[in-house]
């Protein structure tokens, strides 16, 4: 099944029911009128002379024209290409060229960065891209143009196309270093839509918040296709990320379902007027991207009424989620695993050195096959071979466990592990300690270079709002609790840890700003 047939399918069962509400936009549309939007871009985009395997790209912060631009380039068989909101010139400039893109969707600013500005100076050495299209000045010509090819033609083209054709190229987050372009297919991203939305138990009576950006997988799939796969309704409460606006909306439309990383749900539990909002329509939400803290965790459970929260784990080249947290797991296992592998797709635990597996409760490196597995990174044959193997397994750079009964935990990234004296430490492990202290409301650990030890252990703390303490009274918490080699020597009290726009934590700008300043 394509994208746009299962679209269709959607519409044909609840086409009276919501499926999209932009707060910042004041848009509402029921399916019937997404489906009929998206087909109206689809022809417009025709009508501009994009063909299937052209590439478009969207560089704009959540509005709904991203989103019909989703279902419209999958439509005609178009690769969108998703482009950071927060990427500069050079960033942009790279994707475009990397991509091949020839049209470029892109909002006119977004905060106090003017984007059209900024694709003025790259413009001349962008040979591929031909044409662009500004929102929201633009759209409405889309349309138009749209409205005079005639449905029949798309209606034709949609016939045409085949599930595992390649309609998206989405760049990885970027966390570790620079930015890879994962090609994927409508057989990708579909099915992990759906299957998320299996999991959580979606149906057409289910409103998601989604305050994490379109541009990522955590909205465009997490997000935009569980809920299209399953009817839902994809509410947007902004196009930065703000938790009172969070609040507001989940209120407002009483929505039944949240999504963020950790640091957002931290900053919403944490939000002085948290108590005026009333939550009691939330059911369930998705906790993922990074390390989800069992407090963290029980907070949103407890504090926002999200009993059926699930934590899911996976990366951008798998569509991206590859283990997920039922509903009725045990709680232990709700907040302290990522869950079990998903339908369809298998994970394996491997000795990185060895390549074979390794017992139950080791940690090793997580493998993943499966129906998910991108088809590769665009244009780079060389990346695509170093992260899939032969036999076709994805290597995915990250250390997990799994225990008897297939419950996986991420113990972190190999590149984040700290070697100290020859101790292997998982800055996961210590920042999950020093989590229970009431002081501290978010916290970091890296590791920085030490020339007796190799390594030492840094970590970074926010403190709640309010608390006093200091690194000798955090490590004096530690000694007896957790074994010394891991007590950090180094604290750096924080209110901002450098993040993608995602707000998932760039650990190695971390230990770049740490190593100046430890001089
Ligand atoms: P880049 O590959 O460019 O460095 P990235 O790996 O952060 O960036 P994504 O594909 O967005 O890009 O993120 C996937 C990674 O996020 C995973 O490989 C894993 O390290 C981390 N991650 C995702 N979900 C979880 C989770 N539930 N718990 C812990 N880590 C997670
Ligand atoms: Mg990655």
């Amino acid at each position: 099944e394509t994208i746009g047939e299962n679209l269709r399918r959607t519409v044909e069962r609840v086409g009276d029911h919501e499926a999209l509400v932009v707060r910042h936009q004041d848009y509402r549309a029921t399916y019937r009128e997404f489906w009929e939007q998206t087909g109206l871009a689809a022809r417009g985009l025709l009508a501009r002379g994009v063909r299937k395997g052209d590439r478009v790209g969207i560089w704009s912060p959540n509005r709904y024209e991203w989103v019909v631009i989703q279902y419209a380039t999958a439509r005609i068989g178009a690769i969108l290409v998703n482009i950071n909101p927060a990427y500069k010139t050079a960033e942009l400039e790279y994707a475009l060229n990397q991509s091949g893109t020839s049209f470029l969707i892109l909002a006119r600013a977004f905060r106090t960065t003017d984007y059209v500005a900024m694709l003025n100076e790259v413009r001349d050495r962008c040979p591929e891209l031909r044409q662009t299209l500004v929102l929201d000045d633009e759209w409405e010509g889309l349309l138009a143009d749209g409205a005079g090819v005639p449905e029949a033609t798309l209606a034709e083209i949609e016939a045409s196309l085949q599930f595992d054709e390649p309609i998206n190229i989405q760049y990885t987050s970027g966390t570790t270093g620079f930015p890879k372009g994962a090609t994927l297919s409508h057989h990708n991203i579909l099915n992990n839509g759906f299957f998320i939305g299996e999991g959580l138990r979606y149906t057409e009576n289910d409103r998601v918040c989604i305050p994490v950006p379109f541009y990522h997988c955590f909205g465009m799939v997490l997000g935009n296709l569980a809920c299209t796969t399953h009817g839902a309704c994809i509410v947007v409460p902004g196009e930065a990320y703000d938790p009172v606006a969070v609040l507001e909306m989940v209120q407002a439309e009483r929505c039944t379902s949240l999504y963020g990383v950790p640091t957002m749900f931290i900053g919403e539990l944490e939000h002085p007027r948290f108590s005026e909002f009333d939550l009691s329509t939330l059911r369930t939400g998705i906790m993922a991207g990074s390390p989800c803290p069992v407090e963290v965790m029980k907070r949103v459970q407890s504090q926002m009424h999200m009993t059926e929260v699930a934590i899911c784990y996976g990366m951008t080249e798998t569509s991206p989620v590859s283990t997920q947290t039922a509903i009725d797991d045990p709680l232990e296992k709700r907040v302290g695993s990522v869950g079990k592998v998903h339908p369809h797709i298998e994970v394996k635990i491997i000795d990185p050195a060895t390549g074979e597996i390794v017992p139950r409760g080791t940690p090793g490196e997580l493998c993943t096959r499966g129906y998910s597995v991108m088809l590769g990174y665009w244009n780079n044959e060389e990346a695509t071979r170093q992260a899939i193997d032969a036999a076709r397994w994805m290597h995915t750079g990250d250390l997990a466990t799994m225990d008897d009964e297939g419950y996986v935990n991420i113990v972190g990234r190999i590149k984040d592990m700290i070697i100290r004296g020859g101790e292997n430490i998982y800055p996961r492990e210590v920042e999950e300690f020093l989590y229970t202290h009431p002081a501290v409301a978010d916290v970091q650990v890296i590791g920085v270079p030490d020339e007796r030890y190799g390594e030492e252990v840094m970590a970074w703390v926010k403190l709640r709002e309010g608390a006093q303490v200091t690194g000798e009274e955090l490590a004096a918490y530690c000694r007896g609790r957790i074994a010394t080699y891991k007590i950090p020597r180094y604290w750096k009290f924080t209110d901002t840890f450098p993040m993608t726009v995602t707000g998932k934590i760039q650990k190695f700008r971390m230990r770049e700003m740490a190593i100046e300043e430890l001089g």
